[in-house]
């Protein structure tokens, strides 16, 4: 097998056994890269020649720091010092960040060598990655249709061998969504767990960091690596992270957990509820409780988060204004003329429709109608979470009612696309913890399992991922690639 397909956890127990160098796996990462981008187009910028600097002289070093420190992909809305990050924008197309996300400084800890930016909606708005200013990515199983979104680039990268593992971020599903259409491991963690310093912002209130992955155990690597707390995020939550992958592999005999019946939507695809329905009775022979509960608010969870999402990105980007970096245009008479043209060509179509809908439900007289009253729904739709998890341990549902839909086909629809994370808002609204993993094919296309969790309770879902994931097996690989059975 190529160095490139290792999941994060072979790679280190290949390093630590010094049965490879982080040379030659930094090197077979790029050859991939190079062989594949071309059709892919997960990557926005390459950091290519640092990153060889970086891993010759830790292997060289031939310390055990090699052992911590693993090639990693980072989509292009997570600040790196000095290294490109335009949020797949063309009003962010010259900003080059002078400071590190707090994850930036924790895997730089780890002596983690970045390979990269990757593409992605702009400003993380959008379920297909076809919102991004600069390209269009493919799904490495099927290059006409999509990844997913918003973290489209990573999840591609991820899934076509392009890096071992990557960072993506989760508004409304922008890490599991994408998980899943790319047959890969996806974790939004408890909002607050992982610090949104240096991740620029969204919906603020809604924003997690998290990993997108090849196995549970990476996920829970990662997790380890990039969660705790930072003063610099007001929401980051003083609590301190067990070791996340200690616990894998442990039975999960009479575990609870419950279906929301409202996931289980008319509109999702016959071979995407026989998969789940599968695992589900997995779960069942591993010894879990399975029953049917309701959680009736998350009806309109999808409502509630195109008011509160839009109108905290409307505040969020009214930064960008073409002053103090950024685009600006050229020409401009007075100060007014340049904000307006700048922010109407440097953003793009489904941007500015957010940020007008954002707007208009914070104007004065219809806040409380439109923003107040989804505000009051978010509220009610996070007591059922935690009435649910009063009783089970986890709820299951599918990631997304689809699996990767073509490249064209909703981009005109936003309401189509919009409804494409039904299953994964909710999460968000609550500041729960999800993970979305592979759990078989349809037509050659992946299909994605959403294990939700209560707060904090990052430790029960990863375990019970883990052995799910043992017993699915899930080893396929895209064939498109030509490198099915490497
Ligand atoms: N697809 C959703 C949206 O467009 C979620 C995006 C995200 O999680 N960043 O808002």
């Amino acid at each position: 097998m190529k160095l490139c397909w290792l999941t994060a956890t072979q790679a280190r127990e290949k390093l630590k056994a010094k049965e490879i160098s982080l040379l030659e796996l930094t090197e077979a990462i790029y050859q991939q890269i190079k062989s594949k981008d071309n059709l892919i187009k997960a990557y926005l910028y390459l950091n290519e020649e640092e990153a060889l600097r970086q891993a010759k002289e830790l292997s060289s070093m031939n310390l055990n720091s090699q052992v911590l420190s693993l090639p990693i992909a980072i989509k292009d809305n997570i600040c790196i010092e000095g290294m490109p990050t335009t949020c797949a924008s063309k009003i962010l197309g010259n900003y080059l960040p002078i400071y590190d996300a707090h994850v930036i400084e924790k895997l730089k800890a780890n002596s983690a060598i970045f390979l990269g930016k990757t593409n992605m909606d702009e400003f993380a708005m959008g379920s297909s990655t076809e919102n991004s200013a600069f390209q269009i990515t493919g799904n490495p199983w099927d290059t006409s249709r999509v990844p997913g979104g918003s973290s489209g680039g990573s999840a591609a990268a991820v899934a076509a061998g392009e890096a071992l593992w990557a960072l993506g971020s989760d508004t409304g599903g922008s890490i599991r969504q994408p998980a899943s259409f790319c047959g890969i491991v996806g974790l939004k963690p408890t909002y607050g767990l992982v610090s949104r310093y240096g991740l620029v912002a969204f919906a603020s209130s809604l924003d997690q960091i998290g990993p997108l992955c090849r196995s549970v155990s990476d996920a829970a690597l990662l997790l380890e690596i990039i969660s705790g707390w930072d003063q610099r995020d007001s929401t980051s939550v003083k609590y301190n992270p067990p070791a996340y992958s200690r616990n894998l592999g442990e039975d999960i005999k009479d575990i609870k957990i419950g279906l929301p019946k409202e996931l289980f939507v008319s509109g999702i695809d016959s071979d995407v509820k026989r998969q789940v329905n599968l695992a589900l009775s997995t779960l069942e022979n591993l010894g879990a409780k399975i029953e049917e509960v309701s959680l009736p608010t998350i009806k309109y969870a999808l409502p509630a988060y195109y008011l509160i999402a839009p109108a905290e990105a409307s505040s969020n980007l009214a930064r960008f204004d073409g002053v103090r970096y950024g685009y600006r245009v050229k020409g401009a008479t007075n100060a007014l003329q340049m904000y307006k043209l700048s922010r109407s060509g440097g953003f793009g179509a489904e941007v500015k429709r957010r940020i007008m809908l954002g707007t208009y439900a914070l104007s004065a007289g219809y806040y409380s109608a439109y923003y107040g009253k989804a505000q009051r729904v978010r509220t009610l739709i996070i007591n059922e979470f935690r009435t649910a998890f009063s009783k089970y341990d986890l709820l299951v549902s599918p990631t997304s009612p689809t699996t990767a839909f073509k490249i064209g086909e909703k981009v005109d629809d936003p309401l189509q696309m919009y409804l494409s994370d039904i299953c994964t808002i909710p999460v968000n609204l609550a500041g729960v913890p999800a993970i979305s993993l592979p759990c078989g094919l349809s037509n050659g296309l992946p299909i994605g399992l959403q294990i939700i969790g209560n707060y904090f309770e990052e430790q029960t879902l990863l375990k019970v991922a883990y052995a799910l994931e043992q017993e699915i097996n899930f080893r396929a690989r895209p064939s498109l690639l030509g490198e099915e059975n490497e």
